[in-house]
């Protein structure tokens, strides 16, 4: 029987030697090879690639009701309605003053959020979750897995980085994104959820549909996919685990995907897609963004593997 590449099916074991071959080519960087020169643009201009995760950067918007306000470091998106607001993700917990700095800077009040997400439970992403729920007073909604890490400021078991990290302030409430109301909460902002599990047990992406008018672009807030680790951790060792990663990665590669958007946001190549918005009218846009994204943290995965398989 052939193999699927990506498939559920496709054994976690034999996921190396594909990746390892021929490497595709990262459609995102082929873009920028030939981008014509522009004007750059402010969070371009004051960010550097994989900046400080707490330092302040300008907010601006991506698409539509879709905001970016996180620092120069850690992504925070927020996405604005007449009725409420929505964030996803708060940085550190110092990084939070910025992204509540950031969201007053473009005219929102806090105090308008109604839904706070989560991507995945480590204290760079959700460390300053906990503050934000308390000037705001939204629900937060991720995995049962993330919920129950914020709720009671434990890191989960299954985690490759368990014990590596400080722990986080605990969050007030917390919701399952399929639990309760919270899938009403979702519709109304018609943000889908997208389990992403690999990275960290309860990783989550998510994706809407960001409108100006009738222009609509479909973004997706991709959660980290890298196989990152405690030493004496072997992906290998959790084939259960590695086969839902392996799931991640083909839900992301196939998802609908107009604009890449990740927690790490040179991760994403924030800067690669802000060019790619500027020349839209122009150029249009790369609709491979997620695939290219997907098939690097993959080629990352299979060289990991391949690496544990050496030191067997
Ligand atoms: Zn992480």
């Amino acid at each position: 029987m052939e193999r699927v590449l990506f498939g559920k099916a496709f054994s976690a074991l034999a996921l190396a030697l594909p990746l390892l071959g021929a490497a595709p080519q990262d459609p995102v960087t082929a873009i920028t090879s030939d981008a014509v020169p522009g004007p750059v643009h402010p969070w371009a201009q004051a960010c550097e690639d994989w900046d400080d995760w707490d330092k302040p950067g300008p907010p601006f918007k991506i698409h539509g009701n879709t905001w970016y306000v996180g620092t120069c470091g850690i992504s925070a998106i927020l996405i604005t309605s007449d009725d409420g607001h929505a964030l996803i993700d708060s940085g550190t917990e110092k990084g939070a003053e910025v992204v509540l700095a950031n969201i007053r800077k473009l005219g929102f009040d806090p105090k308008d959020i109604k839904l706070l997400l989560g991507s995945h439970e480590h204290f760079d992403h959700v460390g300053g979750m906990a503050k934000i729920q308390q000037a705001t007073g939204a629900v937060f909604i991720s995995s049962a897995i993330a919920v129950d890490t914020m709720i009671t400021g434990k890191a989960h078991p299954d985690d490759p980085q368990f014990g590596l990290h400080e722990p986080m302030a605990k969050i007030a409430e917390g919701l399952p994104y399929d639990w309760g109301d919270a899938p009403y909460k979702l519709d109304y902002f018609g943000i889908s959820p997208i389990p992403t599990p690999g990275h960290t047990p309860g990783a989550m992406s998510w994706t809407w549909r960001a409108c100006e008018g009738e222009d609509c672009l479909t973004v997706v807030y991709a959660d980290s996919l890298s196989a990152v680790s405690r030493d004496d951790y072997r992906f290998s060792d959790h084939r259960e685990y590695l086969d839902a990663f392996v799931g991640s990665l083909k839900d992301i590669a196939e998802a609908p995907c107009d604009i890449l958007a990740t927690p790490h946001p040179s991760g994403g190549k924030l800067k690669v897609t802000l060019s790619a918005l500027a020349r839209r009218k122009q150029d249009g846009l790369p609709d491979f963004a997620c695939a290219g994204y997907a098939s690097a943290q993959q080629q990352a995965l299979g060289m990991r593997l391949s690496k544990e398989r050496g030191t067997q």
